[in-house]
């Protein structure tokens, strides 16, 4: 039997946070040629989270495919280049290791870079992985080049991301979604009204009595999900069991030196701190776990390591790991906040909205879809919050840290099943298994297991095929490169003041 097909004609969003118009900027886009209505609903009275300004290099694909370039965005966001994360107290107190977007060294055709660094570990004092890799050299160093579209080598490989202003990001959105005839309804939604026959929200009601009707419904109303959870029902997953942070305190304040060019997270006695640098200030937060240390303790932790003068009051936020059982039911989809969160240890939230999307717009060819576009939607949503969860338990499992019971008790964890499997492959083979829709790479993997010095006991012994010598040389010389082209590049504050700087009275 065939499964029936729904016709989609319009389709309305709710919320007009960083999901909201990221999804009303990319179904513009894709149906721009097509009668498909657009409406999105938000209400400004309810305002938007307003944070979530680290972001991994998929955004800049994203908007890529809009036909939007890295300097109109990092100009018109007052955004900073990203290189990568420094992890700071993480594995041990007066630690550090920065997690890159991008390659470490050179592999060969059949065996992979840090396998013969593996082997040249063995046997020797091994430079450390991070000299070889362009993306933390660059990072540490605070400079940043765009990376060459045609490199000689796999030397020059690095990726990049931005750090920017929510708000803003949101408005570009916005102004894009609108110039592409999506139509704006500012009003605050008081009631959602299903369809007898098949359960389908059949419409949004505003406060002022407006009916807003659609075919296809996306929420992005935040935390709350006002369609998915409020309206149909549909349950979460709640993963606090794996990850212990449940709060947030967030706070701006001034910029005291040139913006870094990687997002910093510093570990603290029950969470960790982010500072992310923009061109015309820092944003600040201190991600926590409310069963370890009480609010005003994690505030106090919060702004005793703030340089800057505030530039409002701190705001607090409550969240609860996991994700919604099921990303799309009936005729509705969550997208951002609605769907599920994962702390922002790795920036995610936003790529796992960008993945969303994109997955939507696969199942909507012909502007229909049916049951099997459906499942396959939640089948993979579902796998993609899993890889990312796994590998953000990683970091905390992974800490030798015991100076508190937080730390203690995150060496105890139970892991899921399939990152121990991770674990132990590369701990016993030197493999970096990678599994279907996982956002993060091997490299990353290999960042995130090399800065808590995990190394396993085996490597592919192809890499014994290399002669010790000509592999010693060979290692001398990609640091070597990797360093020259590391400090041929700008200082990043000179290259965003050159290429892309941001000027507070443009945005009006
Ligand atoms: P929101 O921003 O909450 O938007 C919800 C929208 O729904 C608003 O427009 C609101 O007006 C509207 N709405 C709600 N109710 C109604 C109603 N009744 N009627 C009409 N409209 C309504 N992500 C990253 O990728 N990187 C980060 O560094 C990062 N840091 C974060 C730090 C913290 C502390 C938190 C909590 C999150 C962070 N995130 C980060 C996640 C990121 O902020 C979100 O994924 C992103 O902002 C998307 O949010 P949203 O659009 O889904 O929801």
């Amino acid at each position: 039997m065939f499964e029936q097909k729904k016709q989609v004609n319009s389709i309305v969003i709710v919320g007009g946070g960083t999901s909201g118009w990221m999804t009303a900027a990319a179904l513009s886009h894709y149906f721009a040629n097509e009668k498909v209505k657009i409406t999105l609903v938000e209400s400004s009275q309810i305002g938007t989270i307003g944070v979530g300004e680290a972001t991994i290099p998929t955004l800049r694909r994203f908007y890529g495919k809009l036909g939007l370039s890295d300097l109109d965005v990092l100009k018109a966001t007052a955004a900073t280049c990203k290189l990568g994360i420094e992890f700071k107290d993480w594995h041990k107190l007066d630690s550090s290791f920065i997690h890159p977007f991008g390659i470490y060294g050179q592999g060969t055709k059949e065996v992979d870079f840090h396998h013969y660094w593996l082997r040249q570990r063995q046997v020797d004092n091994v430079y450390p992985l991070a000299d070889f890799s362009l993306g933390v050299q660059l990072a540490k160093d605070n400079k940043f080049a765009v990376p060459t579209t045609n490199p000689e080598s796999q030397l020059e490989i690095f990726d990049w991301a931005l750090h920017f202003d929510a708000a803003l990001f949101a408005k570009l959105m916005r102004e894009y979604s609108e110039n592409n005839g999506t139509t704006l309804i500012d009003g605050k939604i008081d009631e959602v009204s299903t369809r007898n026959d098949n359960g389908d929200i059949k419409s949004v009601l505003l406060e002022d009595g407006t009916e807003i009707e659609g075919d296809l419904f996306i929420d992005c109303s935040g935390f709350q999900g006002l369609l998915i959870n409020k309206t149909l029902n549909i349950g979460y997953e709640n993963w606090s069991k794996w990850l212990f942070c449940d709060r947030a305190f967030a706070v701006q304040s001034e910029s005291v030196m040139a913006p870094n060019a990687r997002t910093v997270s510093k570990a603290h006695k029950a969470g960790w701190q982010w500072k992310i640098p923009l061109q015309h200030r820092q944003g600040n937060g201190h991600v926590f776990a409310s069963q370890y240390i009480d609010e005003q303790a994690a505030l106090d932790t919060l702004l005793s390591n703030i340089d800057g003068k505030l530039l409002h009051e701190p705001r607090t936020f409550n969240f609860t790991p996991g994700r919604r059982e099921k990303a799309w039911y009936k005729n509705c989809v969550a997208i951002g906040l609605s769907s599920g969160f994962l702390e922002p240890l790795e920036s995610t939230s936003i790529a796992l909205v960008e993945t969303a999307i994109e997955k939507l717009i696969g199942s909507l060819h012909g502007a229909c879809y049916d049951q099997t576009k459906v499942d396959l939607f939640n089948q993979k949503t579902a796998l993609e919050y899993e890889r990312v969860r796994d590998f953000i338990i990683l970091h905390y499992k992974a800490s030798k840290r015991d100076d508190s019971a937080f730390w203690r008790d995150c060496q105890q964890l139970q892991l899921p099943d399939t990152l121990q499997e991770k674990i132990d492959i590369f701990l016993s083979t030197g493999e970096l298994k990678r599994y279907p829709f996982e956002i993060f790479g091997k490299d990353s993997w290999l960042a995130i297991f090399d800065g808590f010095e995990m190394y396993p006991k085996a490597y592919d012994k192809k890499a014994d095929n290399m002669p010790l010598e000509y592999l010693n040389k060979n290692l001398h010389y990609m640091r070597h490169r990797v360093q020259h082209s590391a400090n041929n590049a700008l200082p990043h504050g000179i290259f965003l003041k050159k290429y892309c700087h941001f000027e507070a009275k443009e945005q009006s």
